[in-house]
C-alpha cells in the first residue's frame, strides 16, 4: 500500500492513548476483496480487553466532559481538518481493505467528515431550559448532560463513515467510547484514531478493540454497567442480540439495522430523473448499503421502457478492482456476500424473473458480480423478503398506488424508500403512507450530515446526524429548586 504518511497504517489496537498488542499475542488478517491478498495482521483482541478499554474511559470521560464544549468543538475541528487533509490515504486504506472504488472511498470520507465538523459544532449549542413553575416557591430547569461511556459496533461497509457517525455525536457530547470495527475493515478505523490522536482527543476518550470474537466483545460491552449506551450499525438480527444482552444493564440503544427499500416509479415520474436515481440509489458500494434500493416497483405504463433504459445502463458500468481509474464498482466483500447475492439472483430466475443484463459472476472472478437488471419479479422471490447487498435491480410491476404502497410497505424493514413522480399531490400521500424512517423524493442519494438518519420497525431504533444526533448521547437531567 503506497501511503504518503505510512503512520496512518495501523495493526494495533488502540486503548488509553496507547497502540496495544493482544495480550496473548494473537492476531488475525486483513485481506483485499479484490484479489484476496493478505494486507497486514490486526491485533485480536479479547473481552478482557474490553475491560480494560471501560478502566480506562470511565476516568477519562470525566474528565473530558468537564472541558468547555468549545475546546472539545476545537479538538473536533481539528480531526475534521486531518481527516480531510490525508483523504488521500485514508481512501487508499479504505479501498484495499473494503473493495469500493477510490472515488467512493473519498465520497465516504468527505462524508464522515461532515459528521465530525458538525458535531463539533452542536457540541457548543447543547441547552437546557428553564421551564414556567405551576407553584410559585419552586424553579424548574433542566440539564443536558453526556450520558457516560459508550459502546459502539460497526459495520464494514462505511468503515469511516459508519465509526464517523457514532464518534462525533458522542464525543461532541462529552461521552467517551470503546468502539468494535468490522473484522473485515479495522483499518480505517485504527486510522481514524490515529488522527483523532493528533487532533488532540485525550487518552482514553475514544478507544478502538479490533478482534475476530466479535460476541464476546460485544457481551463484554453490553454486560458491564459503565457502559450506558450501546450504539450500533449492522444487521437486524445482530442488532435483536446487543438490545437483548443490554437488558439487564438498561442501556441506551440505537441501532441502524438493516433495509429492504422500495423505489416507487409512477407513470407520471420524469424517466431520467427516476433512472438517475435508481442507478445511484442501487449501484453505489455495488449495492452494498442499508438503504439500496432493493424491491423496484414500476408502474405498468413505463415499466418495459424504464427496465431496458435502466439495464443498459447497468450494462455499462465498468467493474474491476477500485483502486484502479475508471471503475465504478468492486468486488463484494467477501464469498459469503457473494453467495447470498447469488442465491438471490438464481432464486428469482427459477421462480420466473427474466435476466435483462447481468446475472452472475463477473468474469473478474473472486466475489466480482456482475451489474445485473431482472424483471417480472413478484412477492414470492427471496428478494422481496431480504436484504440482497448486492448490484441487483429486481423490477416488479404495478398497476395503481394503492398497491405500490401496499407491497412498499410489506415488510419487517423500514429504513428508507425512494418516490418517483412530478404530481405533487401524489409525492405528499405517498410519502405520508410509506412506513420508513426517510423518504428520498425524485432523487437517489439523500445522506448528509443535516438529516435525520435512521429507521422504524425492525430497521433500528434512533436517528444519527442531524440536529437530533447529539441527543442519543445526552441524559435530561429535571432540577426543581424550592426557594
Ligand atoms: P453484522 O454481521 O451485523 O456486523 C456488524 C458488526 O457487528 C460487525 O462489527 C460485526 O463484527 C459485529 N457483530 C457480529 N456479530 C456480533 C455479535 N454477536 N455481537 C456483537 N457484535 C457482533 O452486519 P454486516 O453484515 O457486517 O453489515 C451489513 C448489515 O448492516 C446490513 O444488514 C445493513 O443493512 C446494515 N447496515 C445498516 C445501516 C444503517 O444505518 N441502518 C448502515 C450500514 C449497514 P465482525 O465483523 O467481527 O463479525
Amino acid at each position: 500500500m503506497k501511503l504518503k504518511d505510512p503512520s496512518l497504517l495501523r495493526s494495533k489496537a488502540y486503548i488509553n492513548g496507547e497502540w496495544v498488542d493482544a495480550v496473548d499475542g494473537r492476531v488475525f488478517g486483513v485481506h483485499n476483496p479484490a484479489n484476496g491478498k493478505l494486507i497486514i495482521e490486526v491485533a485480536d483482541l479479547n473481552a478482557d480487553a474490553v475491560t480494560h478499554a471501560i478502566d480506562a474511559a470511565v476516568p477519562a470521560q470525566k474528565s473530558w466532559a468537564a472541558t468547555p464544549a468549545k475546546t472539545r468543538a476545537m479538538i473536533l475541528r481539528r480531526w475534521h481538518d486531518l481527516v480531510i487533509e490525508n483523504t488521500d490515504d485514508l481512501a487508499i486504506i479504505l479501498t484495499t481493505e473494503m473493495g469500493k472504488p477510490l472515488a467512493e472511498s473519498k465520497g465516504e470520507i468527505a462524508y464522515g467528515a461532515s459528521f465530525i465538523d458538525w458535531f463539533g459544532e452542536e457540541a457548543r449549542r447543547v441547552c437546557g431550559d428553564v421551564m414556567e413553575s405551576p407553584q410559585v416557591d419552586k424553579r424548574l430547569l433542566t440539564f443536558k448532560q453526556p450520558i457516560g461511556v459508550f459502546g459502539a459496533i460497526t459495520p464494514w461497509n462505511f468503515p469511516i463513515a459508519m465509526i464517523a457517525r457514532k464518534v462525533a455525536p458522542g464525543l461532541a457530547a462529552g461521552c467517551a467510547c470503546v468502539l468494535k470495527p468490522a473484522e473485515q475493515t479495522p483499518l480505517s478505523a485504527l486510522a481514524l484514531a490515529e488522527l483523532a490522536t493528533r487532533a488532540g482527543i485525550p487518552p482514553g476518550v475514544m478507544n478502538i478493540v479490533t478482534g475476530i470474537d466479535a460476541p464476546a466483545i460485544g457481551k463484554a460491552l453490553c454486560a458491564d454497567d459503565r457502559i450506558r449506551k450501546m450504539t450500533f450499525t449492522g444487521s437486524t438480527e445482530v442488532g435483536r442480540i446487543l438490545m437483548r444482552q443490554s437488558a439487564s444493564t438498561v442501556k441506551k440503544m440505537s441501532l441502524e439495522l438493516g433495509g429492504n427499500a422500495p423505489l416507487l416509479v409512477f407513470n407520471d415520474a420524469n424517466l431520467d430523473v427516476a433512472i438517475e436515481g435508481a442507478m445511484l440509489s442501487k449501484y453505489r458500494n455495488a449495492g452494498q448499503t442499508c438503504v439500496c434500493a432493493n424491491r423496484i416497483f414500476v408502474q405498468d405504463g413505463i415499466y418495459d421502457e424504464f427496465a431496458k433504459r435502466l439495464a443498459e445502463k447497468s450494462a455499462a458500468i465498468n467493474v474491476g478492482d477500485g483502486l484502479d481509474d475508471g471503475v465504478d464498482q468492486g468486488p463484494l466483500i467477501d464469498q459469503q456476500g457473494y453467495k447470498k447475492v447469488l442465491a438471490h439472483v438464481d432464486d428469482a430466475i427459477s421462480k420466473g424473473a427474466k435476466v435483462l443484463t447481468g446475472g452472475k459472476s463477473h468474469k473478474m472472478g473472486g466475489t466480482f458480480f456482475e451489474p445485473t437488471v431482472l424483471t417480472d419479479m413478484d412477492s414470492s422471490m427471496k428478494m422481496f423478503r431480504e436484504e440482497t447487498f448486492g448490484p441487483v435491480a429486481g423490477i416488479f410491476r404495478f398497476t395503481d398506488e394503492e398497491e405500490a404502497i401496499k407491497a412498499a410497505n410489506d415488510t419487517e424493514f423500514g429504513l428508507a424508500a425512494y418516490l418517483f413522480t412530478e404530481n405533487t399531490s401524489r409525492l405528499f400521500r405517498v410519502s405520508e403512507a410509506l412506513e420508513y424512517g426517510i423518504v428520498a423524493v425524485n432523487t437517489g442519494i439523500f445522506s448528509s450530515e443535516v438529516g435525520p438518519f435512521g429507521g422504524v420497525k425492525n430497521s433500528g431504533l434512533g436517528r444519527e446526524g442531524s440536529k437530533y444526533g447529539i441527543d442519543e448521547f445526552l441524559e435530561i437531567k429535571f432540577v426543581c429548586i424550592g426557594i
